[in-house]
């Protein structure tokens, strides 16, 4: 069945561009796909849409079919692609909508369902200090991946040239029929002698033995942001593997694990950090240094009467995230001095007597702690 010169079965004009192209092929494949559109003609409709936009879609093959007009491109190009991988294999390897245009948007070339495959991703894990995360900071780690080979520009090809590979024709793909009480299933897999490419190289390159790419050693800069937590991932683009011939790297993913710090704990966008404060500190109030994350000393007033494990708040010195930093909580404890002077001593004593309480009557005479101070220096 003839349906015109492909500018008709797209309804577009001679002079469109790639973008009216597209935009027009989406809106009929949309209404003709054989799973939507039940129009006895559909599936056939479908088809020329198909064969007609692989060939707009591609500026060389477009450039040809104007030159040589309708009828000889048509003929001539038999067998190479026309109608191809379309028939009966689309309704069962494609589910819906994604997936349809995904394969044939996504690939960009409407002859080929599968198309060159991007590289695989890869993961990476990097340690940075919390000072890093909480300050956020850049990075230059060291990457092994592969990259398409500069001798044959990614081709695998000596000369830089493929041919269509014969077994698949070009496709990249292979069907295989399979018989079962539910009727027929074409199933596709890619093409063993090109490996789903489509092409072959003449020669295989050298350099890469064919393969197309090679591992190479890369420094890749690294913003590590602020306020990063343990475990995000930071993706860099196209640090990946090497993709299938005519398709891009995979992207680089690194994981981020913060090391625990030897004084500050991370709470969300807060920071905690331990105070020790002597027990006069704590029932008179005190004003003290405290060091902060990125190593400067800010003044803190404790209050007087302040209890063991309250959080004092000290705010901005956080993780610094979004403009908005979180806080530093400073956690009281108080520890008991165990080594006195006489004169602490002596202060101690009067302030059990106050409190109404007994004085051990070694503690009066000094004995005591002479014998305790012995026998903690022993001890270290
Ligand atoms: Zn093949
Ligand atoms: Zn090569």
């Amino acid at each position: 069945m003839a349906a015109g010169d492909y500018y008709e079965r797209l309804g577009v004009p001679r002079t469109a561009d790639e973008k009216e192209i597209r935009k027009a092929y989406r809106n009929l494949a949309r209404k003709y796909h054989p799973d939507v559109c039940k129009e006895p003609g559909a599936e056939e409709r479908f088809k020329e849409i198909n064969e007609a936009y692989a060939t707009l879609s591609d500026a060389e093959k477009r450039t040809q079919y104007d030159r040589v007009g309708h009828e000889t491109f048509t003929n001539a190009s038999k067998g190479s692609y026309a109608g191809g991988g379309y028939e009966g294999g689309f309704s069962s390897d494609f589910s819906g909508f994604g997936d349809i245009f995904d394969a044939f948007f996504g690939g960009g070339r409407g002859a080929s369902p599968r198309g060159p495959q991007r590289g695989d991703d890869l993961l990476m894990r990097i340690q940075i200090p919390l000072e890093d995360a909480v300050a956020g900071a850049d990075r230059e780690v060291e990457v092994w991946h592969t990259e398409p080979c500069p001798a044959c520009d990614g081709t695998g090809s000596e000369t830089k040239t493929l041919h269509t590979c014969t077994r698949c024709g070009g496709t990249g793909q292979m069907r295989q029929a399979s018989q079962t009480i539910f009727g027929q299933f074409v199933r596709m897999t890619p093409c063993t002698q090109c490996g789903g490419r489509g092409m072959v190289p003449d020669t295989a390159c050298r350099t890469c033995g064919g393969r197309g790419n090679q591992r190479v050693k890369r420094t890749v800069k690294v913003h590590v942001p602020a306020g990063i937590e343990h475990g995000m991932r930071l993706r860099i683009e196209r640090y990946g593997e090497a993709g299938e011939y005519g398709a891009p790297n995979g992207d680089l993913y690194i994981e981020v694990h913060v090391a625990p710090h030897d004084r500050f704990v991370r709470h969300g966008d807060n920071l905690e950090t331990i105070l020790d404060l002597t027990p006069a500190q704590a029932v008179l109030g005190s004003t003290v240094e405290v060091r902060t994350i990125d190593g400067r000393t800010v003044e803190l007033k404790v209050p007087a009467g302040v209890q063991y494990n309250t959080a004092l708040r000290i705010p901005g010195e956080g993780v610094k995230r979004r403009g908005r930093p979180g806080d530093l909580l400073v956690r009281i404890r108080i520890t008991v001095p165990r080594h006195l002077s006489d004169e602490e001593r002596e202060l101690y004593a009067r302030i059990l007597e106050v409190e109404g309480k007994a004085v051990p009557q070694d503690e009066k005479k000094g004995f005591f702690s002479d014998l305790s101070d012995l026998l903690g220096g022993k001890k270290k």
